[in-house]
Protein backbone atom coordinates (compact mmCIF):
# COMPACT_ATOMS: atom_id res chain seq x y z
CA UNK A 1 0.00 0.00 0.00
CA UNK A 2 2.59 2.38 0.75
CA UNK A 3 3.93 1.93 -2.61
CA UNK A 4 0.53 4.38 -3.78
CA UNK A 5 1.26 8.26 -3.28
CA UNK A 6 0.17 8.69 0.47
CA UNK A 7 0.52 11.51 2.85
CA UNK A 8 0.70 11.27 7.31
CA UNK A 9 -1.32 13.31 9.56
CA UNK A 10 -3.74 14.99 7.07
CA UNK A 11 -5.51 17.90 8.61
CA UNK A 12 -9.16 16.49 7.27
CA UNK A 13 -10.97 19.86 7.93
CA UNK A 14 -8.88 20.82 4.64
CA UNK A 15 -10.44 18.05 2.97
CA UNK A 16 -13.90 18.78 3.43
CA UNK A 17 -16.00 22.08 2.57
CA UNK A 18 -16.99 22.91 6.14
CA UNK A 19 -13.69 22.77 6.91
CA UNK A 20 -14.45 20.58 10.50
CA UNK A 21 -12.57 17.90 11.60
CA UNK A 22 -9.09 16.44 12.98
CA UNK A 23 -6.49 14.69 11.27
CA UNK A 24 -6.30 11.39 9.13
CA UNK A 25 -3.47 9.04 10.11
CA UNK A 26 -3.07 8.18 6.14
CA UNK A 27 -4.70 9.59 2.87
CA UNK A 28 -3.53 7.61 0.03
CA UNK A 29 -3.91 8.96 -3.30
CA UNK A 30 -4.23 6.90 -6.28
CA UNK A 31 -3.51 7.76 -9.86
CA UNK A 32 -4.53 4.97 -11.62
CA UNK A 33 -6.99 2.05 -11.78
CA UNK A 34 -4.21 -0.76 -10.63
CA UNK A 35 -3.35 1.21 -7.96
CA UNK A 36 -7.15 2.03 -6.61
CA UNK A 37 -7.41 -2.03 -6.79
CA UNK A 38 -3.92 -2.37 -4.80
CA UNK A 39 -5.89 -0.12 -1.95
CA UNK A 40 -9.00 -1.89 -2.09
CA UNK A 41 -7.51 -5.36 -1.97
CA UNK A 42 -5.04 -4.50 0.78
CA UNK A 43 -8.17 -2.69 2.75
CA UNK A 44 -10.17 -6.09 2.50
CA UNK A 45 -7.10 -7.79 4.24
CA UNK A 46 -7.16 -5.22 7.32
CA UNK A 47 -10.35 -4.37 9.86
CA UNK A 48 -9.64 -0.40 9.07
CA UNK A 49 -12.28 1.30 7.52
CA UNK A 50 -12.21 2.05 3.47
CA UNK A 51 -13.23 5.84 3.05
CA UNK A 52 -13.13 7.33 -0.24
CA UNK A 53 -13.04 11.47 -0.63
CA UNK A 54 -14.03 13.47 -3.31
CA UNK A 55 -13.94 17.56 -2.44
CA UNK A 56 -16.07 16.41 0.57
CA UNK A 57 -18.49 18.98 -0.20
CA UNK A 58 -21.11 16.66 1.67
CA UNK A 59 -18.83 15.20 4.75
CA UNK A 60 -18.22 16.11 7.73
CA UNK A 61 -15.13 14.24 9.84
CA UNK A 62 -14.94 14.06 13.45
CA UNK A 63 -11.92 15.54 15.80
CA UNK A 64 -9.13 13.41 16.96
CA UNK A 65 -6.93 11.14 14.49
CA UNK A 66 -8.93 8.90 12.22
CA UNK A 67 -6.94 5.79 11.48
CA UNK A 68 -9.34 4.80 8.26
CA UNK A 69 -7.80 4.15 4.88
CA UNK A 70 -8.61 7.56 2.94
CA UNK A 71 -8.27 7.44 -0.74
CA UNK A 72 -8.82 10.55 -2.27
CA UNK A 73 -9.85 10.90 -5.72
CA UNK A 74 -7.24 14.07 -6.27
CA UNK A 75 -5.12 12.64 -9.13
CA UNK A 76 -7.99 10.76 -10.43
CA UNK A 77 -8.92 13.76 -13.35
CA UNK A 78 -8.72 12.04 -16.81
CA UNK A 79 -11.64 12.23 -19.43
CA UNK A 80 -12.59 11.68 -23.05
CA UNK A 81 -15.59 12.73 -24.65
CA UNK A 82 -17.22 10.64 -27.53
CA UNK A 83 -19.55 11.41 -30.09
CA UNK A 84 -21.78 10.03 -32.11
CA UNK A 85 -24.23 12.21 -34.46
CA UNK A 86 -26.10 14.80 -32.02
CA UNK A 87 -25.01 12.91 -28.65
CA UNK A 88 -21.78 13.28 -26.87
CA UNK A 89 -20.51 10.77 -23.80
CA UNK A 90 -18.24 12.18 -21.83
CA UNK A 91 -16.08 9.38 -19.76
CA UNK A 92 -14.85 11.03 -16.57
CA UNK A 93 -12.62 9.85 -14.02
CA UNK A 94 -13.68 9.78 -10.35
CA UNK A 95 -11.84 13.19 -9.25
CA UNK A 96 -13.00 15.24 -12.29
CA UNK A 97 -15.08 17.95 -10.89
CA UNK A 98 -18.55 19.40 -12.06
CA UNK A 99 -16.79 22.77 -12.71
CA UNK A 100 -14.81 20.95 -15.87
CA UNK A 101 -17.99 18.70 -16.53
CA UNK A 102 -19.96 22.33 -16.92
CA UNK A 103 -17.13 23.83 -18.82
CA UNK A 104 -17.44 21.19 -21.47
CA UNK A 105 -20.87 21.45 -21.36
CA UNK A 106 -20.40 25.40 -22.01
CA UNK A 107 -18.33 25.03 -24.40
CA UNK A 108 -20.04 22.22 -26.89
CA UNK A 109 -23.08 23.52 -25.42
CA UNK A 110 -24.69 20.08 -24.62
CA UNK A 111 -28.13 19.58 -22.99
CA UNK A 112 -28.64 17.52 -19.74
CA UNK A 113 -26.13 18.39 -17.00
CA UNK A 114 -26.77 22.23 -16.74
CA UNK A 115 -29.34 22.32 -13.73
CA UNK A 116 -26.47 20.35 -11.37
CA UNK A 117 -23.62 22.36 -12.69
CA UNK A 118 -23.89 24.89 -9.50
CA UNK A 119 -23.13 21.50 -7.20
CA UNK A 120 -19.48 21.69 -6.14
CA UNK A 121 -19.21 17.66 -6.63
CA UNK A 122 -16.63 15.28 -7.91
CA UNK A 123 -18.02 12.76 -10.27
CA UNK A 124 -17.71 9.85 -7.99
CA UNK A 125 -19.12 11.83 -4.57
CA UNK A 126 -21.93 12.90 -7.38
CA UNK A 127 -22.36 9.36 -8.50
CA UNK A 128 -22.37 7.89 -5.18
CA UNK A 129 -25.12 10.59 -3.60
CA UNK A 130 -26.88 10.77 -6.94
CA UNK A 131 -26.84 14.46 -6.56
CA UNK A 132 -29.42 16.68 -7.88
CA UNK A 133 -30.97 20.15 -8.40
CA UNK A 134 -33.71 21.31 -10.25
CA UNK A 135 -35.48 17.91 -10.96
CA UNK A 136 -32.79 16.51 -12.56
CA UNK A 137 -30.65 14.05 -10.84
CA UNK A 138 -27.27 12.85 -12.24
CA UNK A 139 -28.47 9.07 -12.80
CA UNK A 140 -30.80 11.11 -15.32
CA UNK A 141 -27.55 11.20 -17.75
CA UNK A 142 -25.59 8.08 -16.78
CA UNK A 143 -24.75 5.54 -19.46
CA UNK A 144 -22.36 3.26 -17.03
CA UNK A 145 -20.29 3.57 -14.02
CA UNK A 146 -17.25 1.63 -13.93
CA UNK A 147 -16.67 0.93 -10.04
CA UNK A 148 -14.42 -1.43 -8.12
CA UNK A 149 -15.72 -4.32 -5.46
CA UNK A 150 -14.33 -4.35 -2.14
CA UNK A 151 -12.04 -7.32 -3.70
CA UNK A 152 -10.98 -5.16 -5.77
CA UNK A 153 -12.78 -6.53 -8.81
CA UNK A 154 -14.01 -3.91 -11.73
CA UNK A 155 -17.54 -3.75 -12.48
CA UNK A 156 -18.78 -1.80 -15.83
CA UNK A 157 -22.72 -1.21 -14.94
CA UNK A 158 -25.19 -0.24 -17.56
CA UNK A 159 -27.56 2.79 -16.02
CA UNK A 160 -30.88 -0.11 -15.89
CA UNK A 161 -28.30 -2.34 -13.81
CA UNK A 162 -27.89 0.42 -11.22
CA UNK A 163 -30.92 0.99 -8.46
CA UNK A 164 -30.00 4.83 -8.32
CA UNK A 165 -33.12 6.76 -5.71
CA UNK A 166 -33.32 9.94 -3.82
CA UNK A 167 -29.72 10.68 -3.12
CA UNK A 168 -29.05 7.61 -2.70
CA UNK A 169 -27.26 4.70 -4.81
CA UNK A 170 -25.26 1.10 -4.24
CA UNK A 171 -22.20 2.49 -3.87
CA UNK A 172 -22.18 4.09 -0.44
CA UNK A 173 -21.96 0.83 0.96
CA UNK A 174 -18.51 -0.14 -0.20
CA UNK A 175 -16.03 -0.30 -2.81
CA UNK A 176 -14.98 3.03 -5.01
CA UNK A 177 -16.72 4.45 -8.28
CA UNK A 178 -13.94 4.64 -10.56
CA UNK A 179 -14.86 6.27 -13.44
CA UNK A 180 -18.72 7.26 -15.13
CA UNK A 181 -19.67 7.68 -18.51
CA UNK A 182 -22.29 10.86 -19.04
CA UNK A 183 -24.40 11.04 -22.30
CA UNK A 184 -25.38 14.57 -23.04
CA UNK A 185 -26.94 16.14 -25.96
CA UNK A 186 -26.10 18.92 -28.82
CA UNK A 187 -28.41 21.32 -28.41
CA UNK A 188 -30.16 24.30 -29.56
CA UNK A 189 -31.32 25.92 -25.84
CA UNK A 190 -29.06 28.74 -24.74
CA UNK A 191 -27.19 26.32 -22.34
CA UNK A 192 -24.70 29.18 -21.04
CA UNK A 193 -27.47 31.39 -19.76
CA UNK A 194 -29.40 28.53 -18.17
CA UNK A 195 -26.24 27.64 -16.41
CA UNK A 196 -25.74 31.66 -15.52
CA UNK A 197 -29.47 31.34 -13.91
CA UNK A 198 -28.93 28.62 -12.02
CA UNK A 199 -25.89 29.90 -10.36
CA UNK A 200 -27.11 33.14 -9.15
CA UNK A 201 -30.24 31.24 -7.61
CA UNK A 202 -28.01 29.38 -5.71
CA UNK A 203 -26.29 32.83 -4.40
CA UNK A 204 -29.50 33.69 -3.53
CA UNK A 205 -30.81 30.91 -1.84
CA UNK A 206 -27.45 29.24 -0.13
CA UNK A 207 -25.21 30.73 2.25
CA UNK A 208 -22.38 30.29 -0.03
CA UNK A 209 -20.02 32.75 2.10
CA UNK A 210 -19.68 30.10 4.83
CA UNK A 211 -18.09 26.94 5.03
CA UNK A 212 -20.91 24.53 4.53
CA UNK A 213 -21.33 20.78 4.25
CA UNK A 214 -24.61 21.42 1.62
CA UNK A 215 -28.13 19.72 2.78
CA UNK A 216 -27.51 18.23 6.55
CA UNK A 217 -30.97 16.13 5.69
CA UNK A 218 -32.73 14.55 3.10
CA UNK A 219 -36.30 16.19 2.59
CA UNK A 220 -39.03 14.11 3.17
CA UNK A 221 -41.88 13.06 1.01
CA UNK A 222 -44.21 16.05 2.80
CA UNK A 223 -41.57 18.64 3.52
CA UNK A 224 -38.68 19.79 2.84
CA UNK A 225 -36.25 19.41 5.50
CA UNK A 226 -35.50 23.45 5.68
CA UNK A 227 -39.43 24.06 6.20
CA UNK A 228 -39.21 21.55 9.17
CA UNK A 229 -35.66 22.68 10.54
CA UNK A 230 -37.61 26.15 10.33
CA UNK A 231 -41.08 25.25 12.18
CA UNK A 232 -39.05 23.57 15.16
CA UNK A 233 -37.23 27.06 15.17
CA UNK A 234 -33.80 26.00 14.51
CA UNK A 235 -33.13 28.57 11.95
CA UNK A 236 -29.92 30.58 12.69
CA UNK A 237 -30.14 28.35 15.52
CA UNK A 238 -26.14 28.55 16.96
CA UNK A 239 -24.17 26.02 19.30
CA UNK A 240 -19.98 27.45 19.71
CA UNK A 241 -19.46 28.64 15.96
CA UNK A 242 -21.36 25.92 13.98
CA UNK A 243 -25.01 27.16 12.94
CA UNK A 244 -28.18 26.02 10.90
CA UNK A 245 -28.15 29.03 8.38
CA UNK A 246 -30.27 32.12 8.75
CA UNK A 247 -30.64 31.77 4.58
CA UNK A 248 -31.28 28.16 4.81
CA UNK A 249 -32.39 26.22 7.28
CA UNK A 250 -30.67 22.99 6.35
CA UNK A 251 -27.32 23.81 5.66
CA UNK A 252 -24.92 23.72 8.90
CA UNK A 253 -22.35 26.50 8.47
CA UNK A 254 -18.82 27.44 9.98
CA UNK A 255 -18.62 30.86 11.16
CA UNK A 256 -14.96 29.75 12.12
CA UNK A 257 -13.20 27.39 14.47
CA UNK A 258 -16.64 25.22 14.79
CA UNK A 259 -15.79 21.80 16.52
CA UNK A 260 -17.54 18.75 15.30
CA UNK A 261 -19.22 18.06 18.63
CA UNK A 262 -20.93 21.46 18.01
CA UNK A 263 -22.48 20.01 14.59
CA UNK A 264 -23.36 16.41 16.39
CA UNK A 265 -25.39 18.73 19.05
CA UNK A 266 -27.50 20.51 16.68
CA UNK A 267 -27.95 17.17 14.64
CA UNK A 268 -29.36 15.78 17.80
CA UNK A 269 -31.53 18.75 18.30
CA UNK A 270 -32.56 18.87 15.15
CA UNK A 271 -33.83 15.51 15.25
CA UNK A 272 -35.28 15.44 18.23
CA UNK A 273 -37.72 18.53 18.01
CA UNK A 274 -38.57 17.69 14.34
CA UNK A 275 -39.49 13.84 15.83
CA UNK A 276 -41.08 14.95 18.83
CA UNK A 277 -43.63 17.83 17.25
CA UNK A 278 -43.64 16.33 13.44
CA UNK A 279 -43.42 12.83 14.64
CA UNK A 280 -40.76 12.55 11.41
CA UNK A 281 -37.38 11.00 11.31
CA UNK A 282 -34.98 12.95 9.72
CA UNK A 283 -32.67 11.03 7.91
CA UNK A 284 -29.27 12.38 7.11
CA UNK A 285 -27.69 13.64 3.89
CA UNK A 286 -24.68 14.74 5.07
CA UNK A 287 -22.76 11.76 5.43
CA UNK A 288 -20.53 11.83 9.13
CA UNK A 289 -16.99 9.91 9.49
CA UNK A 290 -16.38 9.26 12.88
C1 LIG B 1 -22.81 24.82 -1.07
C2 LIG B 1 -23.26 23.41 -1.37
C3 LIG B 1 -24.34 23.19 -2.22
C4 LIG B 1 -24.76 21.89 -2.49
N1 LIG B 1 -25.81 21.70 -3.34
C5 LIG B 1 -26.21 20.44 -3.63
C6 LIG B 1 -27.29 20.21 -4.53
O1 LIG B 1 -27.88 21.14 -5.08
N2 LIG B 1 -27.63 18.93 -4.80
C7 LIG B 1 -26.98 17.86 -4.23
O2 LIG B 1 -27.34 16.70 -4.51
N3 LIG B 1 -25.96 18.06 -3.37
C8 LIG B 1 -25.55 19.31 -3.06
N4 LIG B 1 -24.52 19.50 -2.20
C9 LIG B 1 -23.84 18.34 -1.59
C10 LIG B 1 -22.63 17.83 -2.39
O3 LIG B 1 -22.17 18.84 -3.25
C11 LIG B 1 -22.98 16.58 -3.21
O4 LIG B 1 -23.42 15.51 -2.38
C12 LIG B 1 -21.77 16.09 -4.03
O5 LIG B 1 -22.21 15.07 -4.87
C13 LIG B 1 -20.65 15.55 -3.16
O6 LIG B 1 -19.53 15.36 -3.98
P1 LIG B 1 -18.07 15.28 -3.35
O7 LIG B 1 -17.14 14.97 -4.41
O8 LIG B 1 -17.79 16.49 -2.53
O9 LIG B 1 -18.29 14.03 -2.39
P2 LIG B 1 -17.71 13.81 -0.93
O10 LIG B 1 -18.41 14.71 0.04
O11 LIG B 1 -16.25 13.83 -0.95
O12 LIG B 1 -18.22 12.31 -0.68
C14 LIG B 1 -19.59 12.06 -0.52
C15 LIG B 1 -19.76 10.55 -0.30
O13 LIG B 1 -19.36 9.87 -1.49
C16 LIG B 1 -18.30 8.96 -1.20
N5 LIG B 1 -17.38 9.00 -2.35
C17 LIG B 1 -16.76 10.06 -2.90
N6 LIG B 1 -16.06 9.69 -3.99
C18 LIG B 1 -16.21 8.35 -4.12
C19 LIG B 1 -15.73 7.37 -5.03
N7 LIG B 1 -14.94 7.70 -6.05
N8 LIG B 1 -16.11 6.08 -4.85
C20 LIG B 1 -16.90 5.71 -3.81
N9 LIG B 1 -17.37 6.60 -2.90
C21 LIG B 1 -17.05 7.90 -3.07
C22 LIG B 1 -17.67 9.44 0.09
O14 LIG B 1 -17.05 8.36 0.77
C23 LIG B 1 -18.89 9.99 0.82
O15 LIG B 1 -19.59 8.93 1.44
C24 LIG B 1 -24.09 20.80 -1.90
C25 LIG B 1 -22.99 21.03 -1.05
C26 LIG B 1 -22.57 22.31 -0.78
C27 LIG B 1 -21.39 22.53 0.11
Amino acid sequence: MKSVKHENFVDLSKLCSIRIGGKAKTVYFPSSSKEIRTLLIEADNTDKKFFPVGIGSNTVFSDGILDFIFVSTRYLKKYIIGQKEDTFYIEAEAGVSFKTITNIVKKLNLEGFENLSGIPATIGGAVVMNAGAFGTEISDIIEEVHWFDREGNLHVLKRDQINFSYRSSPFQKEGFVYKAVLKLKSSKKDIKSIIKKHLEERKKKQPLEYPTAGSTFKNTPKYPAGYLLEKVGLKGYKIGNVAFSEKHANFLINLGGGKFKELKKLIEIAERRVGELYRIKLEKEIQIVE
